[in-house]
């Protein structure tokens, strides 16, 4: 592809698929970028399931958004007649007084959300816990089928109009007379603004935030179901504080069976191409030991996928707007918890680019909290 658009996305995972269909049902001239061919198993997005919850412990600042994101999931629902986000729920567990449980139900409060606390809530007899532990149910959330909704977000964009090239890596953006100019392999496209979503390879294409983005692996672990007893109508998603750290997972909505992801460790990796994909014993060995101690209904692991976090320097988001470039945006360092606000995200990248208001106040998380 060459020639001009008045918007382009590079990098059409979660964040930009979702702002390219938001800027193309808003009836923008857009065009989309993608390096592999989205959705795949290469980036963050991928592993049947992402769990998406409204109470978030991760802090306030985060509630407008999970809010504006849990209204959009169910009208991607509505309007695809697909069940993407399954609302079953989120089952919390940690020993009591810790910062999770109390975090979650401090959130509930400050948004206005449900929360059941107690040995009753559902899950809790799927969910064995150690003496101690304290349940929080959070019926508002659940999980999203992450290719789902990227291929679904692809197709609105798709029919409203936008431009997209897959197998199309942008090398480099530079600035240009009347905004920027990406280079292409053979071509170069002009354009207005650029909205920056490359996930993992961010620093490859605004090298500022090289310095201020790390990954860390994690393998995504799957577990058989042998009685169809951990289907979402029996078993709602959970985060469990165990071993020293958040174990979560999803229920079984494929042959493989229950997903289990530990999501605190340090296995750092220089660049997404460097990737150890490959399970090793030590990547069986401590979930198994998690899934045998707390769903002991569960039979043999089936499977595991790698994945990668791109983590901000504290953990929090990174969406800048303007500040790099006046028209660049950049969204990066969704540090492993960024799949449930893509909706959102997406809503506000469309809305900066198309020069509209912001629905919600974004500016805690610019880049210019670093300094
Ligand atoms: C194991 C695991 C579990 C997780 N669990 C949860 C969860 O339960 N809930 C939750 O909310 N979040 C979760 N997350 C985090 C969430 O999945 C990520 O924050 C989110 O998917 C990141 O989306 P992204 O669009 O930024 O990146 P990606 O989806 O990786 O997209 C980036 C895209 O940019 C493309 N690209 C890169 N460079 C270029 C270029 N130069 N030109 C063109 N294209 C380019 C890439 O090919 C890729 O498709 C989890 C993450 C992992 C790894």
């Amino acid at each position: 592809m060459s020639g001009r658009c008045d918007i382009a996305v590079i990098g059409l995972g979660a964040m930009g698929a979702a702002a390219l269909s938001a800027l193309a049902q808003a009836g923008a001239d857009v065009a989309g970028f993608e390096r592999h061919d989205s959705p795949h198993d290469l980036g963050s997005s991928h592993g049947e399931s992402r769990l998406v919850r409204q109470a978030y412990a991760e802090g306030e600042r985060y509630l407008p958004l999970a809010r504006r994101s849990a209204e959009l999931w169910r009208a991607l629902n509505a309007r695809t007649g697909e069940a993407i986000y399954t609302e079953c729920g989120v089952h919390y567990a940690a020993p009591a007084g810790a910062r999770l449980t109390r975090d979650v139900v401090r959130a509930a409060q400050a948004a206005g959300l449900p929360v059941r606390t107690g040995e009753g809530v559902p899950g809790a007899d799927r969910i064995t816990c150690p003496a101690g532990h304290e349940r929080v149910f959070e019926p508002e959330a659940g999980f999203v089928r992450p290719e789902a909704a990227i291929a679904a977000w692809l197709s609105q964009a798709r029919s409203a109009g936008a431009r997209v090239a897959m197998r199309t890596p942008v090398r480099h953006i530079a600035r240009s007379a009347d905004g920027v100019s990406l280079a292409l392999e053979g071509g170069a496209v002009q354009a207005r603004r650029v909205i920056v979503t490359a996930g993992g390879w961010t620093g490859d294409l605004a090298a500022p935030l090289r310095a201020r983005l790390t990954l860390q692996r994690r393998m995504m672990s799957w577990f058989a179901d042998p009685d169809g007893l951990h289907g979402p109508e029996r078993l709602p998603a959970f985060v469990i504080e165990a071993q020293g750290g958040w174990y979560y997972g999803a229920p079984a909505i494929g042959q493989d069976g229950v997903k289990i992801g530990r999501h605190h460790g340090d296995q750092p990796c220089a660049h997404p191409d460097q990737l150890d994909r490959a399970p090793g014993p030590e990547d069986a060995a401590e979930v198994t030991g998690f899934a045998r101690s707390a769903l002991p209904g569960l039979g043999p692991l089936t499977r595991q996928a790698a994945c990668f976090y791109t983590m901000s320097p504290d953990e929090d988001f990174i969406l800048s707007f303007g500040e790099l470039d006046p028209d660049m945006a950049v969204v990066a360092g969704l540090s492993g918890h960024g799949f449930k606000f893509a909706p959102a995200i997406g809503e506000a990248l469309a809305r900066w680019a198309l020069d509209e208001t912001p629905a919600i106040d974004l500016s805690a998380f610019a880049l210019a909290r670093f300094g």
